[in-house]
């Protein structure tokens, strides 16, 4: 067993000495006997300790409790009881001052030693628990400095994702308002040269050809322009139903002199209009952007001379409409990604397009809260049938 510096604390010199002498045969070292609890705290201020054995019922201010109190608080040393009694009343307060063992008088040799490496294991293991604690602890606030940082990169990523995605959207937007102007100038300019040319120049062909090609050219561009500050707004949160009473009539004629100035195939349209009223109360743009589109494309993908009918029946407060071309249909197995943005059906082969027109339609329908059906494949021709409620 370990050779331990013990000091005694006893005012019984008896005891003392017959402790004193049990403890030299186990080979301990006593540094010092203490008849009081202020000579033990004078001897550990000056000495190397280390092990207490402390009476409990000591004379003088500090009993054994009171000075286990103070040793515990200032010098870290294991303290071993003794003690005459073994009461309930006693073994309570020994207990409340946490002391490493002790031992009930009179005592065996064996029994003292027991208790003796008890309560240096006993320490020794609160020394080790302690130590783990700190190192614990230490690891806690360290961990919760790196998550503090983390979470401040990650806030500081966000922000500035957030801020470009903003300038994103704001160039966006000034690119495209910028690109319109010049466009809708050009595309005037070419309808001009259109009708000069119908007059007497010897190129007057040559004029046609190009500048319907100018103007072909306008159009889809501003077409395309249209859609990207569309997905601008839409990303943006930015469309919102506004519904206002509207005339029909202007609104479909209008319609479908945008739709049929570019009706390159030679298709002929055929509309027909049931109990439609002289004026609505929607959304006129929202309507106009989901009727252009399905109309300009069931245009685009018939083949010449082909069929297009337009049908629009009022009912109950309710649009149905249905718009049917006889043309290259869509695949089957294409068409659960008829509505995302950029899709584009492998059938297209050489027809222009961006792939954006449907996803516009499909943001404005949600918007009405209308709903869009389907029925086509490849080769079929197309049926786009919708139901939007009005007011
Ligand atoms: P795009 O600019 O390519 O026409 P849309 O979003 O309007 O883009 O349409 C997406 C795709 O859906 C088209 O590329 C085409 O493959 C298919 N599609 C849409 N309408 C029709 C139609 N009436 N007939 C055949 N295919 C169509």
């Amino acid at each position: 067993m370990l050779a331990l510096r013990i000091l005694i604390t006893e005012d019984d010199n008896v005891s003392a000495l017959l402790l004193k002498k049990a403890l030299e045969k186990n080979n301990h070292e006593i540094v010092g006997v203490a008849a009081t609890g202020e000579e033990a705290l004078n001897f550990l201020d000056d000495s190397e300790v280390d092990l207490v054995m402390m009476d409990i019922n000591l004379g003088g201010d500090l009993d054994g409790i009171k000075t286990t109190e103070i040793i515990n608080e200032k010098y870290d040393i294991p303290v071993v009881y003794l003690t005459a009694s073994s009461d309930e009343d006693t073994l309570q307060k020994i207990a409340g001052t946490n002391p490493s063992a002790y031992v009930i008088k009179p005592f065996n040799i064996r029994e003292l030693n027991m208790m003796i490496e008890l309560a240096i294991f006993k320490d020794k293991k609160e020394k080790e628990l302690q130590k783990l604690n700190n190192e614990l602890e230490e690891k806690v606030k360290q961990r919760t400095a790196d998550l503090n940082e983390a979470n401040k990169e990650l806030k500081k990523a966000l922000e500035k994702e957030r801020e470009i995605g903003e300038l994103k959207s704001r160039i966006v937007q000034n690119v495209s308002h910028g690109f319109k102007t010049p466009l809708t100038s050009i595309l005037s300019s070419a309808q001009l040269l259109q009708i000069y040319a119908e007059k007497d120049h010897p190129f007057r062909q040559k004029i046609a050809k190009h500048s319907k090609k100018i103007e072909n050219s306008v159009r889809s561009l501003n077409n395309l322009l249209t859609s990207v500050l569309f997905f601008g707004k839409a990303d943006a949160n930015k469309i919102d139903y506004k519904p206002a009473r509207f005339f029909t009539t202007p609104f479909f004629n209008e319609l479908l002199d945008v739709v049929k100035a570019n009706n390159d195939n030679e298709v002929t349209i055929t509309t027909d209009f049931v109990n439609v009223p002289k004026s609505i109360k929607s959304d006129a743009e929202l309507l106009y952007q989901v009727f252009e589109n399905l109309l300009s494309n069931a245009l685009k993908y018939s083949k010449k001379n082909g069929h297009v009918d337009f049908k629009v029946e009022m009912k109950e407060n309710t649009l149905f409409i249905e718009i049917k071309d006889d043309g290259i249909g869509i695949p089957k197995k294409e068409q659960d990604q008829l509505f995302d943005r950029f899709f584009r059906a492998k059938n297209v082969g050489i027809t222009e397009g961006s792939g954006l027109g449907l996803s516009i339609v499909k943001k404005c329908m949600d918007v009405m809260h209308g709903e869009i059906e389907v029925e086509s494949d490849s080769g079929k021709g197309s049926t786009f049938n919708l139901k939007i409620p009005l007011g």
